[in-house]
């Protein structure tokens, strides 16, 4: 165990911005009491500094299970050749968004497997119209890697974050993480190109994935804050028995080590990058039922709530036990109300909620 000074001059350096891939690592790795207490205390001092005690949420429709991508670790990859697979109507789609914008939620994310079909990207435009014409919800899309072109086209349709995980910031095991034709320089250029068609970006990565190195989550903080990003959203890896990665049984840690890793990367996240929104997802839920309350606890300040109908739940199975697969989305609100308010925190009904990073990068008038 280290002396509880050594971690409070680790955690200076960290906020200070002169700490190395030594001292991030090594702060990953805290595990003994004497170790996580100071830093879990010193990241919410940080997030209540930079973004309050307020927790925005992101009504989450995942409109479509079509995937043209085969990514090695998902539950809904091309690959899954005995999945039904389904895209909701728009007339469904206008619905849950009203839905989410009568329950006050502010804002919505629009996710789906990647499609580069031109009816597809009509479809997308038409309906971000529609939200921002018939809402007051801001739009976050999370539909993968899309050309220059799309981007612009949904950016003037109305939407202005966009989600893109890096999934790792090593591109060796990226490519372990993917078929062939899947490119880490791609996915790179994608995020470059978002953040010049004017949107506010998000990236993450899975954490405790096989072969992924202490050192390598350390980088990928280092990533976030070169890339200038304004949102986080990042959680455990966990395996789907149907797919590759989950079949090849392979060496990741175990369930309480994840959850560990996960909660560190997001505290150390939000002492180096403070004014970032981070998110506290699903996937940490499936690890341990208060997981995304303890995420609240450790730095993040953002929820994604389901709203998509139930019946389209387990067409949507990302990895196994995803959590609220029977749970509707005005169970789902009443059920968060209750977690976050046990946790001392409040939620920003009807607010867009950008990050004060985006906020002060728009109004600076740096290029967006
Ligand atoms: N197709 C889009 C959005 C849907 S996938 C895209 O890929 O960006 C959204 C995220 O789900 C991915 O970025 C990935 O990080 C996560 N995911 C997929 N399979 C997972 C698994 N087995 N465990 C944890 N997260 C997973
Ligand atoms: Fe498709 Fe996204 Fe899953 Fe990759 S992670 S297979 S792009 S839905």
């Amino acid at each position: 165990m280290r002396p509880a000074t050594d971690i409070h001059a680790i955690i200076d350096r960290v906020e200070n911005g002169s700490a190395d891939i030594d001292d991030v690592a090594a702060l990953l790795d805290s595990d003994a009491e004497a170790d996580i207490f100071p830093l879990y205390e010193r990241a919410y001092a940080a997030k209540r500094r930079s973004v309050g005690n307020c927790v925005y949420f992101r009504a989450l429709i995942e409109f479509s299970n079509r995937c043209g991508k085969n990514c090695l670790y998902c539950g809904i990859r091309s690959g899954m050749t005995e999945l039904d697979r389904y895209t909701l109507g728009e007339a469904d789609i206008m619905r849950m968004a009203h839905w989410a914008d009568e329950a006050r939620y502010g804002s919505l994310v629009l996710q789906s497997g990647e499609r580069h079909d031109p009816e597809f990207v009509a479809m997308v435009e038409r309906v971000v119209q529609r939200i921002k014409a018939e809402t007051k919800l801001g739009i976050t899309l999370s539909i993968g890697e899309q050309t220059r072109q799309t981007y612009a086209r949904w950016r003037s349709a109305g939407a202005h974050r966009y989600l893109l995980r890096i999934e790792t910031s090593n591109p060796e095991l990226y490519r372990s993480l993917h078929p062939a034709d899947h490119s880490f320089a791609d996915r790179l250029a994608c995020l470059n190109s978002l953040r010049a068609t004017g949107y506010q970006v998000g990236t993450g990565v899975m954490i405790g994935l096989p072969g992924q190195s202490l050192e390598d989550l350390a980088r990928d903080i280092f990533f976030f804050r070169d890339m200038d990003v304004d949102m986080i959203g990042m959680g455990p890896y966990i395996p789907h028995a149907g797919t590759p990665l989950g079949q090849a049984a392979p060496p990741i840690p175990d369930v309480a080590r994840r959850l560990r890793l996960t909660l560190n990367m997001i505290a150390v996240t939000r002492l180096m990058l403070p004014d970032l929104n981070i998110a506290a997802t699903t996937a940490l839920q499936a690890l341990a039922p208060r997981g995304r309350e303890f995420g609240l606890q450790v730095g993040a300040n953002v929820i994604m709530p389901n709203v998509t109908d139930t019946e389209y739940r387990d067409g949507y199975q990302l990895y196994d036990n995803k959590p609220c697969r029977d749970e509707n989305a005005g169970q789902c609100r009443s059920c968060l109300e209750r977690r976050i308010a046990s946790v001392g925190e409040t939620i920003g009904y009807d607010e867009w909620g950008d990050a004060p990073h985006a906020r002060r990068r728009l109004t600076e008038g740096a290029p967006t």
